[in-house]
């Protein structure tokens, strides 16, 4: 074969979600091929999810590449991970993610570097590289899915912090509110500015409406505006600290047909400092899609490939071309 075959030229990138796992062989166009959706449960809800993940992989590259190894393997996690990189953390209520070195772990297994970011990061790689956000200056996706997720991105590089845990908006914590989050703490801004809430407010608030109906319907309804305006303050929040070049939106929520993208950007340029950041805030909406987080998991292994990662890569590199 003339192009070498699958992996030739190809990082694996796997995204896990709450529900799903995507996987597929990104190449340096940042391109996604062979592209598989499976449940993630059975990755997420097991004893041992390293060892479940390595399994799925080890299928999955004897499936599509007949067992060739990829260039390096990159995973995004729905959990918060280490400043090194190395370590998922925690997850909100994944009792199974707990402090696992799983970065060690699948680059001993598999034998090329292996890279982990939390998930919402990768998203922000891809939105950035489809939307031709240039890397210089902070840029901050907001991602208004299950939870309220965000990443910031400084010169093209994310914001880690100390922890690796930097971007955590929607743990923003806001007094007087009293609904308990995930994390354990009353009143994260998240309880009531993530589609968790969304969906149980509408229910409650419209019922009998499809879901899908709700935002098309009643985007002026009191408890609609009540919704955006939580999520505005939110994000008028880091817009004040970071005055970024651009604000991207995305998430379910924000994607879905009928969402007053109007309402919600009058509300930030309202709740945020006058005259700037307030009078120049560019938003743009990212273009999500099955494939965000694979393709972002992908542009996260290629930069690091590019900036030379590891003897592993060259050797696997060498070892591909052979
Ligand atoms: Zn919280």
């Amino acid at each position: 074969m003339s192009d070498g075959g699958p992996t030739q030229g190809a990082v694996l990138a796997v995204d896990i979600g709450g529900t799903h796992l995507r996987a597929g062989l990104v190449r340096e166009d940042f391109t996604a091929h062979q592209v598989e959706i499976v449940s993630s449960l059975h990755i997420l809800e097991v004893e041992d999810p390293s060892a479940a993940l390595l399994a799925f992989v080890t299928d999955y590259l004897g499936r599509c590449t007949g067992g060739a190894p990829p260039l390096a393997i990159s995973v995004g996690f729905p959990a918060t991970v280490s400043r090194d990189r190395r370590t998922v953390l925690s997850a909100t209520n994944i009792r199974s993610m707990q402090n696992l070195p799983i970065a060690d772990f699948l680059e001993a297994a598999l034998g090329v570097p292996a890279l982990i970011d939390r998930d919402v990061n990768m998203v922000l790689r891809h939105d950035m590289n489809s939307l031709h956000v240039p890397r210089q200056g902070v840029t901050v996706g907001c991602y208004v899915g299950t939870g309220l997720g965000n990443a910031i991105s400084i010169n093209g590089e994310i914001l880690v912090g100390r922890h690796g845990v930097a971007g955590e908006l929607g743990h923003l914590p806001v007094h007087g509110l009293s609904l308990v989050c995930g994390c354990g703490n009353t009143g994260c801004i998240e309880t009531v500015a993530s589609g968790k809430y969304f969906a149980e407010m509408a229910s409650r608030t419209f019922p009998g409406t499809p879901m899908g109906d709700v935002l098309p319907r009643y985007s002026n309804h009191p408890k609609v505006l009540e919704f955006l305006r939580y999520v505005a303050v939110a994000i008028a929040s880091e817009v004040n600290i970071l005055d970024p070049e651009v604000v991207i939106l995305g998430g379910g929520v924000v994607q879905a047909h009928g969402f007053p993208r109007e309402t919600l950007e009058a509300d930030v340029r309202e709740l945020a400092r006058k005259p700037y950041p307030s009078e120049d805030i560019t938003f743009l909406y990212s273009k999500g899609g099955q494939q965000a987080g694979v393709i972002g998991a992908g542009i996260y292994a290629w930069d690091a490939l590019h900036a030379g990662l590891s003897p592993a890569a060259a050797a696997s590199l060498a070892a591909s071309r052979a």
